[in-house]
């Protein structure tokens, strides 16, 4: 069939297999060009499908050789209909690591049930004993809790006041006023619920119980800071409140991992268009700034060269981990530098639907927000015929 995107908001309800295949290839040829990385060999990453998360399996695939299983929740094709993107980038994931010779399973069910922390943990055990690194990349908006069956979602909202701010429609370009109003009732704890550190503690309390983590073996999870324009909905907002509870309970695991020498790590990451980033108010406006000084500077990253660099220049570099005040492994250190800051702050103040397109990157902001779902990817025919039904290998 022939697949276009079919866009809702901030959400596409489509996936190209070819242009989703395309940008893991192109991800993979990215860090073979970088070099071998002396990294970790056996790999578990939560969040495996999309985003950060892709973009460390690939990293330790192909930039250590690694063997990887992959944990993700996406929706598999059926005749007529696409599948997720997710599904197709595991596929053409694994496609490309069997190609290579590279031990790579997934499995796709809720990260956060019981069930699916059982079958990833035999696999574990049956495939490859024990594993040395824990990657947890998460993002999703709602999570059940596995003991009390309780249905947790989590909202975007400030904390404390209503929040006043621009943002934009990326699609038309339209710069708006948007007031959101303050967390109330049990916002902040749902929140935390969902996406603070409580199911990173559960996936790494399972695994040391089973013995299935190596000597030694090292666990990291992802955060976010960004600029003072977004720290109301964003680092002092629920989602704020979430990132605290997870760089805290980095701690609480390290204390665990000490009997084997293992430690827990939260690297903050880069500000980038990914589904999860694109459902934030207030974010697609910085971004498109931010990308447009962040390219002019030549210091631009999307996930692929984010996670490259968090690996080679921190995580595997074989010296002492660069951490900041507050332990945390700081890969956005880019985007945080103050000359890019007051850059962006400057436009900001200007930004208006007439001039967004001329000092911000709203093409570049779309075009990711495009390539996320396999569209508008360099090389790709859109106007051939195209298989939708795509299996994982190993699935099968
Ligand atoms: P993403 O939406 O691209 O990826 C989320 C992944 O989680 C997908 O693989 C998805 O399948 C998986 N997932 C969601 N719910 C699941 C469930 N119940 N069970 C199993 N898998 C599930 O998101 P992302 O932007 O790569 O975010 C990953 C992490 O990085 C998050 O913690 C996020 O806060 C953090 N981060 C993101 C940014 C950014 O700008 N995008 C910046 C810094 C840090």
């Amino acid at each position: 069939m022939i697949i276009e995107p079919r866009t809702r908001g901030f959400i596409c309800l489509t996936a190209h297999p070819t242009g989703c295949e395309q940008n893991v290839i192109d991800q993979i040829e990215y860090v073979k060009s970088k070099g071998a990385i002396n990294g970790a060999k056996k790999v578990l990453v939560i969040g495996s499908s999309t985003g950060f998360g892709l973009a460390s399996r690939i990293s330790s695939a192909f930039g250590s050789d690694a063997a990887t299983i992959g944990v993700f929740f996406d929706k598999p094709s059926s005749p007529g209909r696409t599948g997720s993107a997710g599904y197709y980038n595991t596929a053409a994931f694994e496609k490309h690591a069997h190609k290579a010779g590279l031990y790579a399973k997934s499995i796709n069910g809720d990260a956060f049930s019981n069930e699916i922390k059982r079958k990833t943990m035999d696999m574990i055990k049956e495939d490859l004993g024990q594993v040395d690194l824990v990657i947890y990349s998460l993002a999703s908006p709602v999570r059940t809790h596995p003991e009390t069956g309780v249905r947790y979602k989590s909202v975007l909202k400030p904390i404390g006041g209503v929040f006043s701010n621009k943002t934009v429609d990326f699609h038309t370009g339209n710069v708006t006023e948007i007031s959101i109003n303050p967390a109330e009732g049990d916002d902040i704890p749902n929140t935390v619920a969902v996406m603070g550190g409580e199911d990173w503690k559960m996936w790494i309390d399972a695994l040391k119980s089973e013995n299935l983590l190596s000597e030694g073996a090292t666990t990291v999870a992802y955060s976010y800071i960004g600029p003072k324009l977004t720290e109301a909905v964003y680092r002092k907002g629920t989602i704020g409140a979430a990132k605290d509870d997870l760089e805290a309970t980095a701690f609480t695991i390290s204390d665990d991992l000490k009997s084997i020498g293992g430690k827990a790590y939260v690297s903050v990451n880069k500000a980038l268009v990914t589904q999860a980033s694109s459902a934030i108010p207030v974010i697609p406006l910085y971004i498109s700034l931010l990308y447009k000084i962040m390219k002019a500077k030549g210091i631009h990253e999307g996930c692929i060269e984010q996670i490259q660099r968090l690996y080679s220049e921190r995580l595997f570099n074989g010296e002492e981990m660069l951490l900041d005040d507050n332990g945390r492994i700081r890969i956005d250190d880019w985007e945080m530098r103050e000359d890019v800051q007051a850059e962006v702050a400057k436009l900001w103040e200007n930004a208006s639907t007439e001039n967004l397109s001329e000092i911000g990157d709203l093409k570049g902001y779309s075009d990711d927000f495009f390539n996320l779902f396999g569209f508008k990817v360099d090389g790709v025919d859109y106007d051939a015929d195209v298989n939708e039904m795509v299996e994982i290998q190993s699935e099968n």
